[in-house]
C-alpha cells in the first residue's frame, strides 16, 4: 500500500481494527488475529494483502470457491431486480431453487432459512407436529446422538450432544434421549412409544468427523418405518456434494423423512432449508405453524439457485470424486510420516486429522504461514475446504502443514 498524498485517512492497521472489534462485538469467539478482505478461488487476502490457502472455506460454505463471477453476477443482477418480499407473495428465485433443491435432494417439500440452526428448529417443529396429529399428545420424544452438533438455537442445542454447549442454557426443549452414533443397541435402549423422531448428522462435524455407518444407518431405517418414527438427518456440514454425493445420506441410499441442509446452499449468502417427503409434509406443519421474514427471500434464493446450477455445470459432485482420493492419500501419508498422528477419519472433503495432542498451536502456526484450517474438537484438524480444490492446492496444503508440524513433538 503506497501513501498518498491527499489521502484524507490513513488505512487502519490489523492491530487497530481487531483492538476496535474486541471492544464493539460481543466476545463470543477466540479468533484469529487477522483481518480478512477479500478472496478469489481458494485464497484469501487479509487487509494487507497477505494470501493464505484456505482448507476451511467459512467452515464448509464457499464450495465453489471465492469470486466465482457467474456467481457474483446473479446476485448482482438480483440485486437490482428484487432483494426482499414478504413470503405472503410468490417470487421467482424461490421457486426455482426450491424445484432444483428437490431434484438434487429427491425430497418432495422444501421450507427456506435464513440459518442451519434454523432448519433444525423447522425440523423438530415438524416432526413433533406430525406426532402430535396422530395421537393429540404433546409428550413426544426425540432421540439424537452423542457428540452431534446441530447449532446454537435452543431447540437445536436440546438435540446436541455436548453437555458443554448446552448446560448454561438448561432448561431447553425436553423430552430428547442421547444414544451413540453407529451403536443401535444404544438407540433402541432409547426407544418408547413417545419417541417421534431420531435426529443426526450423516457425518458428524464439529463432533470430531465421524460418519454413520452403512448398516446403522439401514437398521435406523427400518426402525424408523416399523414403529413410524421419523428419520431427521442432518446434511448442513456433509451436504452439497462434499462426499462425493449431492448429500451423503445418498451415498447408502438411506431416505431420510426430514433432511436439513444450510452452509453452501448459498456459498456465502446466509440460507438454509428444512426438506421433508410427501408423507411428512402432509401431515405436519400447515398454514400459520411456522414463518420466517427473511426466509427464503428473492436474494438468498437467487444464490441457492446460481449455486445448484453451478454444481451441475461445472461438475463439481464429479470433481469431488475425483480429487477427494488424492487428498486422503496425502492425508495418510502424514499419518504415517508423524507420529503425534493418530489417523485420518472422513469421507471425500470432508476429513479430519486426529492428533495424540491438541491441534491449536498447529493452527497458529499455519495461519502465520498463510492457510486457514479448522480444528473438530480439541485434537482433531478438520478440512472442509473449497470443492473446487485442485492437487496443487492439495500439495501446497500439505507442504505448509509439513512446515508446521516438522521439528514438533507430541508433547507440544
Ligand atoms: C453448522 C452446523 C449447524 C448450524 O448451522 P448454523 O448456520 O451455524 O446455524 C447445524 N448442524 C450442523 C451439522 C452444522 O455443521
Amino acid at each position: 500500500m503506497t501513501m498518498c498524498e491527499n489521502s484524507t485517512k490513513a488505512p487502519m492497521d490489523m492491530k487497530a481494527y481487531i483492538d476496535q472489534a474486541e471492544q464493539d462485538l460481543l466476545h463470543t469467539y477466540n479468533r484469529y488475529q487477522i483481518v480478512l478482505d477479500r478472496g478469489d478461488g481458494v485464497n484469501l487476502y487479509d487487509i494487507n494483502g497477505k494470501r493464505y490457502l484456505d482448507f476451511c472455506a467459512g467452515i464448509a460454505v464457499f464450495a465453489l470457491g471465492y469470486h466465482n463471477e457467474e456467481y457474483n453476477n446473479a446476485l448482482k443482477n438480483q440485486i437490482d431486480k428484487l432483494i426482499h418480499t414478504s413470503n405472503y407473495y410468490y417470487n421467482v428465485p424461490a421457486v426455482e431453487a426450491a424445484r432444483k433443491l428437490k431434484k438434487v435432494s429427491g425430497m418432495d417439500r422444501v421450507f427456506f432459512t435464513n440459518s442451519g440452526a434454523e432448519a433444525i428448529e423447522g425440523a423438530i417443529k415438524a416432526a413433533r407436529k406430525y406426532a402430535y396429529l396422530k395421537d393429540g399428545h404433546t409428550d413426544h420424544e426425540i432421540i439424537a446422538m452423542e457428540h452431534s452438533f446441530h447449532g446454537r438455537t435452543m431447540g437445536a442445542l436440546a438435540v446436541t450432544g455436548n453437555a458443554h454447549y448446552r448446560e448454561p442454557f438448561e432448561p431447553l426443549i425436553g423430552n430428547i434421549r442421547f444414544a451413540r452414533l453407529n451403536d443401535m443397541d444404544s438407540v433402541l435402549a432409547c426407544v418408547t412409544e413417545k419417541t417421534c423422531a431420531i435426529i443426526l448428522e450423516t457425518i458428524q462435524g464439529e463432533g470430531g468427523i465421524f460418519p454413520a455407518d452403512e448398516e446403522f444407518l439401514t437398521k435406523l431405517r427400518a426402525l424408523c418405518d416399523e414403529r413410524d418414527i421419523l428419520l431427521i438427518l442432518d446434511e448442513i456440514q456433509c451436504g452439497m456434494g462434499r462426499t462425493g454425493f449431492m448429500y451423503a445420506w445418498q451415498r447408502y441410499g438411506v431416505m431420510p423423512d426430514i433432511m436439513t441442509t444450510a452452509k453452501a446452499l448459498g456459498c456465502g449468502v446466509p440460507i438454509g432449508a428444512f426438506l421433508m417427503t410427501e408423507k411428512v409434509a402432509a401431515h405436519s406443519l400447515a398454514a400459520g405453524d411456522h414463518g420466517t421474514t427473511y426466509g427464503g427471500n428473492p436474494l438468498a434464493c437467487a444464490a441457492a439457485e446460481k449455486v445448484l446450477d453451478l454444481f451441475e455445470k461445472n461438475h463439481i459432485i464429479e470433481h469431488v470424486r475425483e480429487i477427494a482420493p488424492y487428498l486422503e492419500q496425502k492425508l495418510d501419508e502424514m499419518v504415517e510420516k508423524y507420529d503425534f498422528i493418530e489417523t485420518r477419519r472422513g469421507v471425500g472433503l470432508m476429513q479430519g486429522l486426529i492428533f495424540k495432542c491438541p491441534v491449536a498451536p498447529v493452527i497458529n502456526r499455519a495461519v502465520e504461514k498463510g492457510m486457514l484450517l479448522i480444528n473438530a474438537g480439541t485434537n482433531i484438524i478438520r478440512f472442509v475446504p473449497p470443492l473446487i480444490i485442485t492437487k496443487q492446492n492439495v500439495d501446497e496444503m500439505v507442504s505448509i502443514l509439513c512446515d508446521c508440524l516438522d521439528g514438533m513433538t507430541a508433547g507440544e
